[in-house]
Formats: C-alpha cells, structure tokens, sequence
C-alpha cells in the first residue's frame, strides 16, 4: 500500500488526508502543534471548493457553522459612513452556496472526518528529507526516522517542508506592501453580522463581529516591513471610529499575532517524491478571501493525480486556476488603498455596489477565479 506523510493538520493538510485516504492510500499527518487548533478568524469557502466539500459529503454540517455575515460598512478616518453593502457584492459570492466559518471549524470538521482513517502525530515536526529513487526518508524533531513513498507539506505560508525541498522562503515569497496585526477584541460597538473597514491611504483598520459575539476580530494592516504592537499604536494614532477601542484591546490582546502580506509564487510544487499544497505552495493572501478554497481544491486535485500516480497532471489541472486568484490582487487592492487618489477611487466604486449587486457586474473577475477550476473526477 503507497503511504504519504502529510506536514500540517490545518485546511490542506486533512482535506488531502481524506482523499488519499479513500483511493486507498495510508496516511500519517504530523502537525507541530499539541491539538487541532479551534476557533480563529473567519474563511471563506468559494465556488470550485464548495463542489470539494460536497463530494466529501460534509457540506451540511459546515453550514452549521456558517457565520452569515449581512453587512460591510466602509468608514473614513473620522468614523463616518462612506459606502455600506452586502459581503456578495464585494466578492461575487453566491448567498446561500458559499461558505464562511472560523478557519478552525472548519479544521475541526475535517478532522472528525479523518480522525478515525489517518494517523495523526501531534507536537513535532519534519527535520530532514532525504529522497531516493523508490522512497523518502523522514527525520522528525521528536519521533523516529520512517520512510514514505511521499511527503507533502500541507504547513502554510511559512512551510517548513518548502524550507527543506525547494529552499529558503525568501525565494517564493512576494511581499505585497504591508504587514498586519490580528487579534480580538471586546465588541464595544454591538456590532453584530458584520464587518467595518475603515481606511486611510496606506492603513486599514478592520473590526469582524463574527454573528453576535461580545468579540470582535481586530486587523491592522498598514506599509511596513517589521511590525510591532509601538509600530501599530503610532501608526493608526488619531484615527477615530472603532480604532482608539482596538488600540486600546491591542495594549493588552494575548492572542496578538503579526505577519506580512505575501503570496507564495513558485515556478513548480512538486520535487521528485514531495510535493506542496495550499498556503505553502500558492499563498494568495488574505486580500483575496481565496486562500482556503485554493488549500481545499488544491488537496482534492493532489491526492487524485497521486494516487493516480500522475503527480505532474497536479500542477497542469490547478496552475491557471492559482494564478487567476493570485492574480485578484494584481490591480491594486481594494482592502488597502495606498495613496489618497487610490482610497478616492476605491470609495467611488464601493458607493456602486449595492446598484451592481443587482447586476451580474458586482464582483464579477472574483466570481470568475472562485469558479475557474472544472474538478476532474477520480475513481
Ligand atoms: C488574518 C487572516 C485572515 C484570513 N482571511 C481569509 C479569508 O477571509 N478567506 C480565506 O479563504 N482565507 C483567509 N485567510 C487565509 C487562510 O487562512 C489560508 O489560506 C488557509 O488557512 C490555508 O490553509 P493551509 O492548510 O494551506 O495552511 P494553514 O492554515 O496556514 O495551516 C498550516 C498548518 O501547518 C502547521 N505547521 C506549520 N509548520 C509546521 C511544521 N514545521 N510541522 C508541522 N506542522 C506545521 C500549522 O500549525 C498549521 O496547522 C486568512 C489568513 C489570515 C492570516
């Protein structure tokens, strides 16, 4: 029986465990932290993947956690109101298919889904990759040596399998002009079913009321290449709106976590007898709401041509569709205007959407990348 060890027990990593998994294939996944981590910020879950978890049969019990965000409220410096419109218009999503739920329900689903199938080894790590012809040869920071007929990393934008195989992040990684801090915070507005951006040039400050939570999820996202929480509270100083209340729960957020905004771009992902998936392999960034869905087709597509033993068919089936949502934020990002012509713009275009979310033009090259993949069935 082939057997793959798969890096990361997130959204790939489980989704490409179940697959495997069913065309007969004996699957380990090691995940470096302790357990499957719960909770987290809001995903998406689009087009081409919907088709993913419904054959996986678990649509149904995703729905359940989804978040049903009504309303996206653009503001200004000052806190006043600019433009207010639905999630749909902004992203071409279809009300009623689509998904959005914390990324770790979304985990925890998969998981239960896999548990009982797949050897899960928590709180280690790949050390070393050695290939040869008819097998690779794993070292991990705490268990023993094994060897597997293949290896995937399945550890996100920081893949510590890509370290490894294909070589040092820097090579595939493309800074798209900012850093962020998420955290949460205390829902001082009531906010409820909502998102609100406010936007400066240069600056976002985003409050996510996941339903009626009294928390909020907190975001700063602004042009600099070192964060710090001092790097945030001088940045976003005098703003007004939500942002003196999200300062304030940043000086003492626990949960706070900083990182750039980067795609990962690689001219291959398959080496050999290892290959990547999701994040690791084809970070969109969270500026294109795609990342999830990439991870979740991506998986399905992967574990079809392996088990086929076609691994090079991965990358001809999903690389125009990867580069369709990579390429969602090649105009200039509607999340992060940089300069004060750029914000203008954004806003003129954002105070159309509610008469285009009538038409089929409101989020129309999103909806387009969100569909672009024809799954291939596999027997
Ligand atoms: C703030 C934020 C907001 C986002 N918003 C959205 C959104 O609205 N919509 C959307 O679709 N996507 C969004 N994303 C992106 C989305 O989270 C990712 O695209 C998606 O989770 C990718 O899944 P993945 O399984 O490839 O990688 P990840 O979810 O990053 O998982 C990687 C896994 O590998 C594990 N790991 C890491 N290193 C190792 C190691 N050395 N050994 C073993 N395991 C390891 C990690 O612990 C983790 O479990 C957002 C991301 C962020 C940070």
């Amino acid at each position: 029986m082939t057997n793959v060890l798969i890096s990361g027990a997130s959204v790939a990593g489980p989704a490409l465990a179940y697959w495997l998994h069913r065309y007969g294939v004996d699957v380990t996944v090691v995940e470096k932290s302790s357990a499957i981590r719960g909770g987290g910020y809001p995903i998406d879950v689009r087009g081409s993947a919907v088709d993913v978890v419904e054959r996986m049969g678990v649509l149904p019990e995703l729905r359940e956690h989804h978040i049903d965000t009504r309303r996206i409220t653009a503001i200004d410096g000052r806190g006043g109101t600019v433009a207010a419109f639905s999630p749909g218009a902004l992203t071409g999503g279809q009300a009623g298919r689509d998904l959005e739920l914390p990324r770790g329900d979304l985990t925890s689903v998969l998981y239960g889904k896999t548990r009982d199938d797949v050897e899960y080894v928590f709180g280690d790590s790949i050390a070393s990759v050695t290939q040869h012809d008819d097998r690779v040869d794993v070292t991990f920071e705490r268990g023993a040596p094994r060897s597997f007929d293949y290896v995937v990393g399945a550890d996100g934008l920081h893949s510590n399998t890509r370290r490894l195989v294909f070589g040092p992040e820097a090579e595939f990684s493309h800074y798209l002009g900012y850093c962020f801090a998420g955290f949460t915070a205390p829902n001082t507005g009531g906010w409820s079913h909502e998102a609100i951006l406010q936007n400066v040039p240069g600056k976002l400050a985003a409050v996510y009321a996941v339903g009626d939570q009294p928390w909020v999820h907190a975001l700063l996202a602004f042009a600099t290449t070192s964060p710090s929480r001092e790097a945030v509270a001088g940045t976003f100083a005098g703003l007004g709106g939500p942002t003196p209340d999200l300062l304030a729960a940043l000086s003492e957020a626990d949960d706070v976590y900083f990182d750039t905004v980067s795609q990962i771009r690689m001219p291959g992902w398959v080496r050999g007898r290892v290959a990547l998936v999701g994040d690791a392999a084809y970070a969109p960034s969270f500026l294109t709401g795609q990342g999830t869905s990439l991870a979740l087709s991506g998986a399905y597509v992967l574990a079809g041509e392996l088990a086929k033993g076609t691994l090079p068919a991965y990358e001809k089936t999903l690389r125009d569709h990867v580069t369709r949502n990579q390429g969602l934020v090649s105009g200039g990002t509607a999340m992060v205007p940089g300069t004060r012509t750029q914000l203008w713009m954004r806003n003129q275009a954002f105070k159309l959407l509610p008469l285009l979310a009538r038409t089929k033009l409101a989020g129309r090259s999103e909806r387009r990348a969100a569909t672009s993949l024809a799954l291939p069935t596999y027997a």
